[in-house]
């Protein structure tokens, strides 16, 4: 096999399809392999626990990243070997003009001996779960965030039992305002999802054909399985045995370059410097790999785009919907501006009289809108806000 190559990039997700498709736009010829250790080609990720449970076909989600003429190693882990090559620990060593770590995040795990825990990521977990989601088990999902609160609305919609264990009081608590959390929470009991917030999960034990989850408080629960969402820890280890800097994330410039100019680093592994927000930070969310590497692709391609981009994000859960866009936590100081209570309005997160945050809770197509008010300069009435966004 010949490993030389113009372009590689180290990763399978959308980070990765995006820069190589930006790559393929400026060169057509130029060799460029892609290495996954997934063993299966790039795909949409966040329908996994949204839309392909709602009935979205499995075929819709591949991005079709081998079509692009490139080639694709999947089943393929990258590791630095004699401390500074890069090969796949199985004799083959990798060269190239151009590397790009889109290598992403790996879940967080809870703090003891888990091998029972579902960690919600990848298509393979999502085969896994709908296998048994299909087979009428029941669940615990342990976590109230984001993947938490969407792999169990998914689950609960599709006919499977669902408890929740979560720290906090709320589903979504450590973003949305207390009274929207407390409003989720009453929704998800009432589309029969138990929940037990405020409880922290101190073992997972396998007993025979059902899993006990038991918690700090003491109470013991049983299921068929268990998933955990708690988060993801951005997956640096390449970038460390590369000599890289690394602080929560690889660090890049505004041109998305490592500490090492012919490396460069995009989607959730990276951080970088908003200009609109004014500081370092790493974003989990699609827009941003999409756009990330698109820009990543284009640089390594020769270009010199600077990555200024604001991302934003979005998530589903019953017939609920939102955009986001900007930074978030429910101690920010928050305005609310309900059309409808909890049921569609636009929630302002400001710091320092300066808009931080926008969510745009069931009010679609005002993305610009909130981007422009966390780029306006200067610092706003916060009782201005009311009315500025409708959906
Ligand atoms: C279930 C789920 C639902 C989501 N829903 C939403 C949503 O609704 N809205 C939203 O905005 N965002 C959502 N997200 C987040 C979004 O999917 C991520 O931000 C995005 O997938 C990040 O893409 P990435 O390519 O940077 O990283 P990843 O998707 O983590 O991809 C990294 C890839 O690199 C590979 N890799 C890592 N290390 C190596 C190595 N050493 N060698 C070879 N390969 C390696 C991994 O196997 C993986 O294929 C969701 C995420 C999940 C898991």
């Amino acid at each position: 096999m010949d490993n030389r190559c113009k372009y590689l990039i180290v990763g399978g997700g959308m980070t990765a399809d995006a820069a190589a498709r930006a790559i393929r736009e400026l060169d057509k010829d130029g060799k460029l392999i892609m290495l996954s250790s997934e063993p299966h080609p790039p795909y949409d990720r966040p329908p996994l626990s949204k839309k392909l449970w709602a009935g979205k076909p499995l075929d819709s989600i591949w991005r079709n990243t081998a079509e692009l003429g490139i080639e694709l190693r999947l089943n393929t882990r990258a590791v630095v070997s004699d401390g500074k090559r890069l090969s796949d620990g199985h004799g083959n060593v990798y060269t190239c003009d151009r590397l790009l770590l889109a290598t992403g995040g790996t879940p967080r795990h809870l703090p003891f001996a888990d091998p029972d825990v579902i960690y919600f990521r990848t298509m393979e977990d999502y085969l896994r779960v709908r296998a048994l989601a299909a087979d009428h088990a029941s669940f615990i999902v342990i976590g109230g965030g984001f993947i938490g609160s969407e792999i169990a609305a998914a689950l609960a919609m599709y006919g499977s039992k669902v408890t929740m264990i979560f720290p906090e009081r709320g589903l979504g608590a450590r973003i949305f305002p207390a009274g929207l959390s407390g409003f989720l929470n009453s929704q998800y009991r009432d589309r029969g999802v138990d929940l037990l917030p405020e409880e922290n999960v101190s073992a997972v034990v396998r007993t025979g054909a059902k899993t006990a989850v038991t918690t700090r408080s003491g109470k013991t629960l049983n299921a068929d399985a268990v998933i955990a969402g708690i988060g993801i820890e951005p997956e640096v280890s390449l970038a460390k045995a590369l000599g890289l800097v690394v602080d929560n994330g690889i660090i890049v410039d505004k041109y998305l370059r490592t500490t090492r100019e012919d490396i460069y680093a995009a989607g959730d592994v990276a951080n970088f410097y908003s200009s609109a927000l004014g500081h370092r930070r790493r974003v989990e969310h699609e827009d941003n790999a999409n756009s990330m590497g698109t820009v990543a692709g284009r640089n390594m391609a020769g270009e010199s785009e600077v990555y200024d981009h604001l991302p934003y994000f979005y998530s589903d859960l019953f017939d609920f919907g939102y955009e986001a866009v900007g930074e978030f936590a429910s101690d920010y100081d928050i305005i609310e501006d309900w059309t409808e209570p909890f049921r569609k309005g636009v929630v302002y997160y400001l710091r320092s009289g300066r808009v931080r945050g926008v969510l745009l809770w069931n009010t679609w197509g005002q993305i610009d809108a909130a981007r422009g008010l966390i780029s306006a300069p200067g610092q706003v009435d916060a009782e201005s806000l009311r009315g500025r966004i409708s959906g």
